[in-house]
């Protein structure tokens, strides 16, 4: 073989071979989160639970970069006078607030027909009274279930092969094997490969045990 072709040949390998990996980027990092219980507040409504100004302080950052579990709560007051206490805000603060519970919380809470809806999607839904430190606020729609989701940025969306508003299937293996199916794919150039489920989904699976987990179209 004449040693041209040879290096021809060789060229041409290479070549193959880089693409190969180019085309092929590593699996990103999945994180699975349990959200508890918890309600993101407006401006508005964060003057009168906690005063004209105030703002809210960091209590644990979160996984998304600049979201964060702030130290203020609230007490969110169902129909029948029934409490939570200790209802945590996560900031940053919101244009519309936003309660997010369990079925389990809803319907200890005497609220039997909260809908699933994606966060911001709050048309139609039931209310709530909040109590603060300085005042209460009635809030007159907002409260849901968390519809599952999982955020991602453009370059794992692309990965996975989905775009923004496309769901996916959530495969939790081991000794309580759960598939979420219907996971809603939320696009956002600022977030990371983040899956975020409710207490009540998160105990059915047994997510705290969970070793194998896999985010499948
Ligand atoms: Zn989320």
């Amino acid at each position: 073989m004449p040693s041209i072709a040879r290096a021809a040949v060789e060229e041409i390998v290479r070549r193959i071979v880089t693409e190969r990996f180019a085309a092929v980027p590593a699996a990103p990092t999945l994180v699975v989160d349990a959200s508890a219980r918890h309600m993101h507040v407006s401006r508005e409504h964060l003057d009168q639970l906690f005063g004209p100004g105030y703002e809210l302080t960091v209590h644990r950052p979160l996984y998304q970069p600049g979201h964060f579990a702030a130290r203020e709560t609230v007490t969110l007051i169902g129909p029948r006078s029934r409490l939570i206490s200790n209802l945590r805000i996560l900031g940053p603060i919101r244009s519309r607030s936003q309660v997010e519970l369990a079925f389990t919380d809803a319907i200890s809470l005497g609220l039997e027909n909260v809908p699933i809806r994606l966060s911001g999607d709050l048309d139609g839904t039931p209310g709530a009274f909040l109590m603060g430190p300085r005042g209460i606020v009635e809030l007159k729609e907002g409260v849901i279930r968390a519809a599952i989701h999982a955020h991602m940025n453009p370059a794992e969306a692309a990965y996975y092969g989905v775009q923004h508003g496309d769901e996916m299937k959530l495969r939790v293996a081991g000794l309580a094997p759960v598939t979420f199916e219907r996971v809603r794919v939320r696009v956002d150039k600022t977030t990371l490969l983040n899956v975020h489920m409710d207490t009540d989904e998160a105990n059915a699976c047994g997510l705290h045990l969970a070793k194998e987990i896999e985010l499948v179209k």
